[in-house]
C-alpha cells in the first residue's frame, strides 16, 4: 500500500494535511475485527464512528448489497421511486417515536441537520413567521461540519471564531449537568428555559442530541432534562429538532435516545448506523404538522434534493440492517456490554491520568485529565490488538454489538495499557 502516497496528497479527518497523524493500512475487515495491512488484526472499539452495529461484513448485509447492485444501484428519485425506499421508509416510521409521519432521504448525517434545520426554517416562514430564523442548542453538542451544523455545533471545539465571519449566530444554553443515572436537579434546565423565554419569538427550533452528547464531549445527561426540553419546546412554540445520528438504533440501550424520556420530536435525524455501517445513508424524518407547515403556501416545496438521494443500493443494505434489529438480539447484546463495561470500564476512574468514567448502553467513556497524545496511545493500542481513536481528552468505546465478553476484556484490557504511559 502506498501510504507515502496517502501522506503526501489525501487529507484524513481532523489532521493536518502538512503534518498528519499516522494512518495505518487496512487490509480487510471481519466481524468485530480490523485486519491491518501489516498483520495485525484489531478488536475495533469505535465500530467506525459508531456505525459498523453488527459488525463488519454482516453476511445478510453484504447479500443485499450484492442483490440490489445486480437490479439496480442508482435511479434518481425526482420523479421515480423504488421498492428498497418504500420498505425502508416504512420501516423507519414503524420503529421511529410516534408521531414522525415523513421522511427525507439524506447523503449523509450532516446533510440529515442541514434538511432538519431547513425545514424547521422554512416551516415558520410559509406561516408568515419569518422572524423565526434562530435555533438554539447545547454546549458540547456535535451535529456535523456543513456550516449550518457546524453553527450549532460546541462553539470552542467547533471553532466557530474562526468562521465568525459567515456562521450563523445561535443562542447557547450551557450544557446539561445532571448526570444520566443522578437524581434529577430542576436548576439544570433552567438556563434552557430562560433562554426560550427570552428569544422564542426568535427561535425556530431547539436542536439536542438526545440522552448522549457525543463528539463535542462525550457527555451522558438526565432523560428529564429532555424531558423538560420538549415541555419547554411546546410551551414556547419552538420545534425540537433530535438529532439521533450517533445514538439511533440501540446505542444507548433502546432503539431511540428520545425513549429514556418517552418523549418524540417534531424532527428526527438518523444516519450512521442506519445502513449497519456499510455505506453512506441518513434520513430526517417529521411529524405530519411540520410537513404540512413547510409545503403550504408559497414555494410550496421543500427545497433540497441530493442527486443520490434514496440511493437504492444504500437503501436496501439498510433494510437488511434494520431486519437484523427486529430480531431483537440487540437488546440482549447492548445491556451485556453495558454490564461489563460497568464492571471493567468505570474502575478506570482510579487510575491517576483520569478524571471521570461514564457507560450508557453500548458506550463507555474515559475523560482524562490532560490531551492524550493520539498517536502514541494509538500505537500502545496497536499494540494490544485493539483500535481506539480518542479526540482531546476523551478516550471512548462504542463498539459492535457483536463483540464478545472476551473480546471487550480485551479492549478495555489494552485502553487501561495505553493509559498507564
Ligand atoms: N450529528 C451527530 C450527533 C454526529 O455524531 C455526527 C457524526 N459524527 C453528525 C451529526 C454528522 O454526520 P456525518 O459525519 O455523517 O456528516
Amino acid at each position: 500500500m502506498d501510504i507515502e502516497f496517502d501522506r503526501q496528497h489525501i487529507w484524513h479527518p481532523y489532521t493536518s494535511a502538512l503534518n498528519p497523524l499516522p494512518c495505518y493500512g487496512v487490509q480487510r475487515t471481519e466481524g468485530v475485527h480490523i485486519h491491518l495491512e501489516s498483520g495485525e488484526a484489531l478488536i475495533d472499539g469505535m465500530s467506525s464512528w459508531w456505525s459498523t452495529i453488527h459488525g463488519y461484513n454482516h453476511p445478510a448485509l453484504t447479500q443485499a448489497a450484492h442483490a440490489q447492485i445486480a437490479q439496480m444501484p442508482h435511479v434518481m428519485f425526482g420523479g421515480l421511486t423504488h421498492e428498497p425506499a418504500i420498505n425502508l421508509c416504512k420501516a423507519l416510521l414503524d420503529i421511529a417515536p410516534q408521531g414522525l409521519n415523513r421522511v427525507f432521504l439524506a447523503d449523509s448525517g450532516s446533510v440529515a441537520v442541514e434538511v432538519a434545520m431547513k425545514m424547521a426554517l422554512q416551516y415558520w416562514a410559509c406561516q408568515g413567521n419569518q422572524s423565526k430564523h434562530k435555533f438554539v442548542t447545547l454546549r458540547n453538542g456535535y451535529h456535523g461540519d456543513t456550516f449550518n451544523a457546524m453553527s450549532v455545533c460546541d462553539p470552542v471545539t467547533g471553532m466557530h471564531s474562526l468562521f465568525k465571519q459567515v456562521l450563523s449566530q445561535q443562542h447557547f444554553a450551557p450544557a446539561p449537568q445532571t448526570r444520566f443515572d443522578q437524581l434529577w436537579n430542576e436548576d439544570d434546565v433552567q438556563p434552557l428555559a430562560e433562554l426560550l423565554e427570552r428569544h422564542h419569538h426568535e427561535v425556530a427550533a431547539l436542536i439536542l442530541e438526545p440522552v448522549v452528547q457525543g463528539a463535542g464531549g462525550m457527555r451522558i445527561y438526565h432523560a428529564n432534562y429532555l424531558r423538560r426540553a420538549r415541555q419547554l419546546c411546546d410551551q414556547y412554540n419552538v420545534l425540537l429538532i433530535a438529532d439521533e445520528i450517533a445514538t439511533g438504533f440501540g446505542r444507548t440501550g433502546k432503539l431511540f435516545a428520545c425513549e429514556h424520556a418517552d418523549i418524540s420530536p417534531d424532527i428526527l435525524c438518523v444516519g450512521k448506523a442506519l445502513t449497519g455501517g456499510m455505506m453512506t445513508l441518513a434520513a430526517t424524518l417529521c411529524s405530519e404538522d411540520v410537513a404540512v407547515g413547510v409545503c403550504q403556501g408559497q414555494p410550496g416545496v421543500f427545497m433540497h434534493g441530493p442527486t443520490f438521494m434514496g440511493n437504492p443500493l444504500a437503501c436496501a443494505v439498510a433494510n437488511a440492517s434494520l431486519s437484523i434489529l427486529q430480531q431483537g438480539h440487540w437488546q440482549s447484546q447492548v445491556a451485556s456490554i453495558e454490564a461489563q463495561l460497568k464492571a471493567q470500564l468505570l474502575p478506570l476512574n482510579k487510575l491517576a491520568s483520569v478524571a471521570d468514567t461514564r457507560v450508557l448502553g453500548a458506550i463507555g467513556v474515559v475523560e482524562c485529565k490532560a490531551p492524550v497524545d493520539v498517536a502514541s496511545f494509538q500505537r500502545r493500542c496497536i499494540s494490544r490488538g485493539i483500535w481506539v481513536r480518542p479526540f482531546g481528552k476523551l478516550v471512548y468505546i462504542m463498539p459492535p454489538y457483536i463483540i464478545n465478553e472476551a473480546q471487550l476484556s480485551q479492549l478495555v484490557e489494552g485502553i487501561t495499557f495505553a493509559l498507564m504511559d
